[in-house]
């Protein structure tokens, strides 16, 4: 299987990454069909074997220090593949360390409290990775697209006073800037999808019998705000990638190129937290050693007293 090294990791994710700052026009700024020019589909394969065994042995360090989270944030329009994204790209993971949770139509219950309340409920722990598929960013893109769902969330006056969206732009990447601060790491992946490829998509869910599950009629309702999400994506690419927890726009035309970007961040950014095995302390090490003692008198008669030691001193002679 291939090596990879941080230098690779650098030049593929650079171009997906948002300068925190600049303005973004999707359409003119980044190509959904785009995959990088000195890789090809079979040899992402092995890329993407590599890097899933990376995620799985980086995310067992990350248990064992138990003091780093992370946070990965899914945002797309329907069918550009997060669900698939997520099956191949963590499916080397303990799933003790990891969490995934959808986000729908927020309940009565969620609609009684402010806006990033339910987001809050569902964060990972320290020592996982959290996958929100949707996430707190539907609260500046289908919110704002379909006025309503804002008059269902019975802000005060007050509130809706003003540019709301500035607002919201602020207190997320406020919150985000708290979660950083507290040891919580918030990677964010935009799945960025053509118009057409998604026609394709829908259509291949609707002749498909066993695809006719995941095709809802309302999608292509949706599908008719095209251009007013295409504003909102540009608009919330332009105000929240920051310093501390910048956007990527994964070009989603292409299943498999948008896999592997999506696996290279995510290692990119547990080769940053660099998580390490704790060091037992000198107190813990001679319970250790005490234990071993303990073990090794309680040997059968011409069992070896430590034959897990015994194996590797013979595997290593
Ligand atoms: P899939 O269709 O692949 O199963 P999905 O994420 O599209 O997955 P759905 O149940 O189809 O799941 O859709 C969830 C819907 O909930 C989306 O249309 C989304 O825009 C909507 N939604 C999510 N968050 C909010 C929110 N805060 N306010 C209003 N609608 C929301
Ligand atoms: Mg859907």
């Amino acid at each position: 299987m291939p090596d990879i090294t941080a230098k690779m990791l650098g030049e593929l994710i650079e171009p997906l990454r948002v300068t925190p700052g600049s303005k973004v026009t999707l359409a003119k700024d980044y190509d959904p069909a785009f995959k990088a020019g000195w890789l090809n589909r079979s040899e992402g394969e092995g890329y993407l074997q590599t890097g899933i065994e990376l995620l799985a042995s980086y995310q067992e360090r990350l248990a064992a220090q138990d003091t780093y989270g992370v946070l990965v944030v899914l945002q797309a329009l329907d069918a550009a593949g997060k669900d698939g994204t997520i099956r191949h790209v963590m499916s080397g993971v303990n799933p003790q360390g990891v969490t995934v949770h959808s986000f729908k139509v927020p309940s009565e219950e969620e609609l009684d409290h402010d806006f990033l309340w339910r987001y809050a409920q569902r964060l990972p722990a320290r020592g996982q990775i959290g996958i929100f598929n949707r996430s707190h960013y539907e609260e500046v893109l289908v919110v704002r697209v379909h006025p309503h769902l804002l008059e269902r969330q019975r802000l005060p006056p007050a509130s809706m006073r003003g540019d709301v969206w500035r607002r919201r732009y602020r207190e997320i990447n406020d919150w985000e800037r708290y979660l950083l601060d507290n040891g919580f790491r918030v990677v964010k992946l935009f799945l960025n999808m053509s118009r057409e490829e998604q026609r394709r998509r829908f259509l291949a869910r609707i002749d498909l019998p066993e695809k006719n599950w995941k095709f809802s009629a309302g999608d292509v309702a949706e599908r008719s705000h095209w251009d007013e999400y295409q504003r909102a994506f540009s608009e919330m690419l332009t105000h929240t990638s920051t310093e501390w927890a910048p956007w990527h726009v994964i070009p989603a035309d292409h299943k498999w190129f948008a896999r592997i970007a999506v696996g290279a961040v995510l290692v990119d950014t547990l080769m940053e937290i660099d998580p390490h095995y704790p060091k037992p302390e000198p107190q813990a090490r001679r319970a250790l050693q005490d234990a071993r003692v303990q073990l090794e008198r309680e040997a059968p008669k011409g069992a070896a007293p430590d034959p897990f030691e015994e194996e590797r001193r013979r595997a290593g002679a």
